[in-house]
């Protein structure tokens, strides 16, 4: 079964909003190990959602369609796909009474009576609750009056907030209910390798089960790989041979990310985190205090992004500074010492790097990085140098540092936690 995605809204195209219900659904499918076939983006004008229909309903098999069910005047994919399939629109009493509800629990006064028309709905289409927002989503399946008898339509509210849930709760289930056989999927996430090596190693798996399929993402701190396939066997020896091959750079199937597996880590061992961020800038605090319960191991940090806030805060000495300059394996160094003191962390983790587009040099370059990290008494730091724009860089050195800490914490050698690293002599 082919899945298409149409977005409707003048500021999808104008560039003012960026299409991340497009992203969400595309995620959300592949997960579930399904590829969307084609996604159509238009204006806020019924000849333009209408053209699109018609390729997306001639191409593909379920129509996915984001934006246009509110209730003024731009909001026009109801009276489009009715027009689109010869069906008249009619005002759902159901809908009436879940739109007048939602709005009497949000205490604003009176219903405004446009507001109504979010229960108008094509003739045999069925209402998809929205629990977020007053207009209902809708879904239809095409019978044999229709122009694409058997094909598939459900229509999703447009803010993020209301399409997100719907379409994990309630629309994913209509489109994997809609397949033809059911299929069997895994998402691996694997941190500390890049995405063509992933495919490289990946080889010998893909030869020994021609019936899976396998696909990438790339994101800094790790490659997510799906695997799908008809066969739940398949994927019990697939995803076997994989846990093998990446054995050391594999997340535990229980957590979404590097920072989250570090936290479990820490916890298991009854270990406290600091960090000293320079060119990171608290990145690296973000991503630990994203999860929830980080403060149970993570003490705090320090963004000494000045020489100053260096040696007052951190105390690194200022002959280093001048000697070897801020980045330098001995600065990265110096500064889990003074984690070490200021903290009295078991574990802690300095940046010190060039992240650009300026301060480069010939023998400091754009991209040049040091991280350090201690873990009880093994500590280590490594220079490395990243590609990219400066936001890269910074994401790449917090992916790698809190990578470098996960295979500390487990006991690995470090091979396995990033772009290459050369070890620096410590001072
Ligand atoms: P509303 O009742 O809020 O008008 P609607 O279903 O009519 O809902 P739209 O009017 O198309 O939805 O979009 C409402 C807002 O949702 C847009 O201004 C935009 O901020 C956001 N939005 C719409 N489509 C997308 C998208 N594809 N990705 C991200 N945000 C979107
Ligand atoms: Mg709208």
């Amino acid at each position: 079964m082919k899945v298409g995605v149409l977005c409707i809204g003048d500021e999808l195209l104008k560039g003012a909003v960026i299409n991340t219900n497009l992203g969400h659904m595309g995620a959300k499918l592949l997960e579930a190990g399904i590829y969307p076939q084609m996604a159509l983006e238009v204006p806020d004008r019924s000849e333009d959602v209408i053209r699109a229909l018609k390729i997306l309903m001639k191409e593909t098999d379920f129509v996915l369609v984001s934006g246009g069910l509110g209730p003024t005047s731009d909001d026009l994919t109801k009276p489009a796909v009715a027009e689109f399939l010869g069906r008249k629109l009619f005002r759902s009493e159901e809908a009436v009474k879940a739109i007048t509800e939602r709005w009497a629990s949000m205490k604003r006064g009176e219903l405004p009576l446009h507001f109504l028309s979010q229960a108008d709905i094509p003739e045999g289409a069925e209402l998809i609750p929205n629990h977020y927002g007053t207009a209902p989503g809708i879904f239809l399946q095409l019978g044999e009056k229709d122009p694409f008898p058997g094909k598939r339509i459900a229509m999703m509210p447009g803010p993020p907030s209301e399409l997100n849930p719907m379409f994990d709760l309630q629309v994913l289930p209509l489109v994997k209910n809609a397949l033809d056989g059911k299929l069997f999927s895994f998402l691996f996430h694997i941190a500390g390798v890049g995405e063509s090596r992933v495919e490289e190693r990946m080889q010998k798996i893909i030869a020994a089960f021609p019936a899976l399929s396998v696909a990438y993402c790339a994101a800094p701190e790790f490659v997510k790989l799906f695997i799908t396939s008809a066969n739940a066997e398949t994927i019990q020896k697939a995803s076997g041979m994989i846990r093998r091959e990446f054995e050391k750079e594999l997340l535990s199937d229980e957590t979404k990310s590097v920072a989250e597996e570090v936290l479990l880590l820490l916890k298991e061992k009854a270990f406290t985190l600091s960090l000293a961020e320079s060119c990171t800038g608290g990145l690296i605090s973000q991503l630990v205090t994203n999860v929830p319960g980080a403060s149970e191991v993570y003490s705090g940090g320090i963004v000494c992004y000045s020489n100053e806030v260096k040696n007052r805060l951190l105390c690194v000495e200022e002959t280093i500074l001048r000697e070897h300059g801020a980045v330098s394996s001995q600065c990265a160094g110096a500064m889990l010492e003074g984690l070490k003191k200021a903290f009295g962390s078991t574990c802690g983790i300095s940046v010190t790097g060039i992240a650009g587009p300026g301060g480069g040099t010939p023998e400091k370059p754009v991209g040049l990085v040091y991280i350090g990290v201690f873990c009880g008494e093994n500590s280590h730091v490594g220079r490395y140098l990243f590609r990219g724009s400066r936001e890269q860089v910074r994401a790449r050195s917090a992916a790698v540092a809190l990578n470098t800490l996960r295979c500390m914490l487990k006991g690995y050698d470090l091979s396995c936690a990033g772009s290459i690293a050369f070890t620096c002599p410590r001072s």
